[in-house]
């Protein structure tokens, strides 16, 4: 009898301790870098797991958040023309790794087109046209070329005035590449983490390419990828439309307008989040006959361009 008692006893403690450890699938949605994040987990403990890897994605916020007084960003945009700033080891290899895009791209991809951005307002509540004029006055203040950079001291210097530079078309993928990485060391089975179309899955997941200008949730392709990022860049996301015409918020860095491509969306798979994401700017800004060219550069990089008159190209890197 006594032995029956203990060998229950045991079976159910054995089933508690099953019941705790079964994969759990947790989603939390939030909001920063200026975007909707969404983290999605399955582990037994998915609802910490994906509360951790959101703090990542705010941390990364908090240190290149061009608006956040004291962030790596905000103290070199407020530097002053020449004086270095120490930064990060985080946000050094992101401008780095920006900077090299640009030599890449001959300045397609380009951090310093801030200023822009926030003339045309995309920075705002209210976007509009701004005059020519100060379209071509702050055009010819844009320049890589004049980020300096200290790989000792991690130092970063802007060299004229009126200059200044925002992460926002590549601290995402990184942001979502780190709290990938978050819910991978803590156990999870699986897990996405969505920052506004830069997504970073852990484990094997199948990811819907939004089709350009359809509603949510249409897909154009579906892509089976394992640890991974696929991060996606178009016009159809953040623009606004003044006298019926549209202007999105990437912008070519030579003539200060809206980007004019023939490319309706690029979405850029890498392990590299960070590299991910400024790609897929930077095939945006290039147009599909340059994308292919750039994109043969760089190691186990692939890309699905869906073009303006709707068509589906994957172009692969080397
Ligand atoms: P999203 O912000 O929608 O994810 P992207 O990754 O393509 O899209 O980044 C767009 C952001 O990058 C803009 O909001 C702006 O801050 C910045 N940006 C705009 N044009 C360029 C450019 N030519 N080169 C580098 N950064 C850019
Ligand atoms: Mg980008």
């Amino acid at each position: 009898m006594k032995k029956t008692v203990f060998t229950l006893a045991i079976i159910s403690a054995l089933a508690v301790f099953c019941i705790m450890l079964a994969p759990k699938q947790a989603s939390i949605t939030d909001y920063a870098m200026n975007t909707v994040i969404t983290v999605t987990a399955r582990s037994p403990h998915a609802d910490k797991l994906c509360q951790k890897a959101l703090d990542e994605v705010h941390r990364i916020d908090n240190l290149m958040s061009p608006t956040a007084e004291g962030s790596d960003i905000y103290r070199i945009n407020h530097a002053g023309k020449g004086s270095f700033t120490e930064v990060s080891p985080e946000t050094y290899e992101l401008i780095e790794l920006s900077l090299k895009i640009s030599e890449k791209t001959d300045g397609a991809f380009d951090i310093t087109v801030n200023p822009l951005s926030e003339l045309w307002g995309f920075t705002s509540e209210n976007p509009s046209v701004p005059s020519k004029d100060a379209i071509k006055d702050l055009t010819q203040k844009v320049n890589y070329k004049n980020v300096l950079l200290n790989p000792d001291t991690f130092s970063v210097c802007l060299a004229q005035d009126g200059m200044s530079i925002s992460l926002g078309a590549v601290a995402k993928g990184y942001g979502a590449s780190q709290a990938a990485k978050i819910l991978e060391d803590g156990g999870a089975w699986d897990g996405i983490v969505d920052l506004g179309g830069s997504i970073c899955v852990a484990g094997n997941k199948r990811i819907g390419i939004q089709t350009p200008f359809k509603p949510r949730g249409e897909y154009f392709t579906v892509c089976e990828v394992s640890d991974t990022s696929v991060v996606t860049s178009g016009a159809y996301e953040r623009y606004f439309k003044e006298d019926g015409k549209i202007y999105h918020h990437i912008i070519d860095p030579k003539t200060g307008y809206p980007a004019q491509t023939d490319i309706g969306s690029a979405t850029v798979i890498s392990d590299n989040g960070a590299l991910a994401d400024a790609l897929s700017t930077a095939v945006f800004v290039l147009g599909l006959d340059k994308a292919e060219d750039v994109l043969s550069d760089f190691d186990k990089v692939s890309a699905v361009i869906y073009t303006a008159d709707g068509r589906v190209v994957e172009v692969s890197g080397k």
